[in-house]
């Protein structure tokens, strides 16, 4: 059973430090090299089938737009398009939560391979050019000692093939945690948060930006505020998980 040396490793490995599933705690078997168990894997849920045309969220009731995005409102968001890989739930929690708070680099290449796993389910978003990750506040980056958004970009782009420009944004002022505000709060606080620092490198460009998880969107809009700004073309936007 245990044939190839590197077979081996992992079973000895698996001996003296046991993996168990980040969403639910269960034991995983020696040769599972996901980071959920079964049970947990199959939580995890792809958005729609009907959701918001420009931000994403679910419309259980159906229609083309969400009541934020409707009419006018629309064409007012400098991120035109938000699509994610999958619904924000207790799996995809899990994964996210690992990815920023424990095992980092290890999740963020199997969430970056799913991500360009359901891409393909996205022909909205097939002409971007370059892929541009959310920055994090230099001083929170360096707390963590990476941003978890870089991860999931560097991964998604080695899957996709689309070119990663990883140092295009930074984020110029350390935002109030957005939790506790609301809709319009949120997007007031983020709206001159970032800044390109690249723009010969935007410029004329259609951008995708990447995230972990969008909430009201009102980060990536900010991060497209600059963008446009700096003479983007246009910019959408794709994360790991959507919340709705
Ligand atoms: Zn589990
Ligand atoms: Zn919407």
């Amino acid at each position: 059973m245990i044939s190839s040396p590197s077979r081996l490793i992992r079973f000895l490995l698996h001996l003296f430090f046991p993996r168990t599933c980040v969403c639910c705690g269960c034991d995983l078997s020696w040769t599972n090299e996901n980071y959920l168990c079964p049970s947990c894997s199959k939580g995890l849920t792809r958005p729609g089938p009907l959701f918001c045309q420009r931000c994403g969220v679910n419309l259980p009731s159906g229609g083309a737009h969400c009541r934020s995005c409707r009419g006018s409102k629309a064409k007012q968001y400098k991120c035109q398009v938000i699509r994610s890989a999958w619904i924000f739930n207790t799996s995809s929690r899990a994964l996210v939560h690992g990815l920023k708070y424990a095992y980092g680099d290890y999740l963020a290449k199997m969430m970056g391979w799913q991500m360009a796993k359901n891409f393909s389910r996205y022909p909205e978003l097939a002409c971007v050019e370059i892929i541009v990750p959310v920055p994090l506040f230099v001083k929170k980056e360096r707390q963590r000692g990476y941003n978890q958004s870089v991860l999931l970009a560097r991964s998604f782009a080695q899957n996709t093939g689309i070119p990663l420009v990883e140092k295009a944004l930074v984020r110029t002022r350390d935002t109030v945690s957005q939790t506790t505000l609301g809709r319009q709060a949120r997007l007031a606080n983020m709206a001159d948060a970032f800044s390109c620092v690249q723009p010969d490198v935007v410029k004329g460009k259609t951008i995708l930006l990447i995230d972990d998880v969008a909430t009201t969107g009102a980060t990536l809009e900010g991060c497209a505020v600059a963008l446009k700004t700096a003479g983007a073309k246009r910019v959408f936007a794709y994360t790991y998980a959507r919340e709705n």
